[in-house]
C-alpha cells in the first residue's frame, strides 16, 4: 500500500475541508525508534479552518496508544495519546522565521501543494511523547539485570499485562 495522502494545505485550509483516518504506527519512521511494539494504528481528523487571526490553519487531533519503554523499570508502559493541535499555515519557511516567537503563539507550519498527512501525525505524535516513559509507581528494585544494561527488566506494576521476562529467565540469561 504505498498510497499516501496528501493535501494542499491553503486550499484545505480556506476549502474548511475535512479528512480523517487511520495510519498504522509502524508507518513512522522517526517515532519508530521511541517504541516497544510498533503494532496498531493511531487515529487521525484534520479540518481546514480559520485562526483566531483569520489565517488559514490546520486543525489535527490524533487518538492512539504508542508502547513505550519504562525508563525506570525497563517494562512496557502504554502511552495513550489524544492531542489536538492548531497548525497555522504559513507561506514559506522566512515568513515564520520572521514572526517572533511567542509561547501563546499557535505553531506554524509551511504549506505546501503536497503537504504528507503522516508527516503531520508523526510530528503531533512525537510532541505527544513524554520527557521521561515512567509508570506511576513501579519500583527500580524489581529490575533484574537490567541494571547491568543486559535489557532484562521486570516491573511489577499494577495492571501491566505481562512482566518483561519472568525473573528465572534473567537469572538463566545472565548465568549463561
Ligand atoms: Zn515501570
Amino acid at each position: 500500500m504505498s498510497h499516501q495522502p496528501v493535501i494542499d494545505g491553503f486550499e484545505f485550509a480556506t476549502a474548511g475541508a475535512t479528512q480523517e483516518g487511520k495510519l498504522p504506527l509502524a508507518g513512522f519512521p522517526r517515532l519508530k525508534d521511541q517504541l516497544v511494539s510498533d503494532a496498531g494504528d493511531v487515529k487521525y481528523a484534520l479540518r481546514g479552518v480559520l485562526d483566531a487571526r483569520g489565517r488559514p490553519s490546520l486543525r489535527l487531533s490524533v487518538r492512539g496508544s504508542l508502547h513505550l519503554r519504562c525508563q525506570r523499570c525497563l517494562g512496557p508502559l502504554t502511552h495513550d495519546v489524544d492531542a489536538e493541535q492548531i497548525l497555522v499555515l504559513a507561506g514559506s519557511q522566512e515568513e515564520i522565521d520572521a514572526e517572533p516567537a511567542g509561547v501563546d503563539e499557535p505553531d506554524r507550519v509551511v504549506a505546501g501543494k503536497e503537504m504528507s498527512v503522516r508527516d503531520l501525525v508523526e510530528d503531533e505524535l512525537i510532541l505527544a511523547l513524554p520527557y521521561a516513559a515512567r509508570h506511576e509507581d513501579c519500583e527500580p528494585g524489581l529490575v533484574c539485570g537490567a541494571s547491568q544494561g543486559s535489557g532484562y527488566g521486570i516491573c511489577q506494576c499494577p495492571g501491566l499485562p505481562a512482566p518483561v521476562a519472568p525473573l528465572e529467565s534473567c537469572y538463566d540469561a545472565e548465568a549463561g
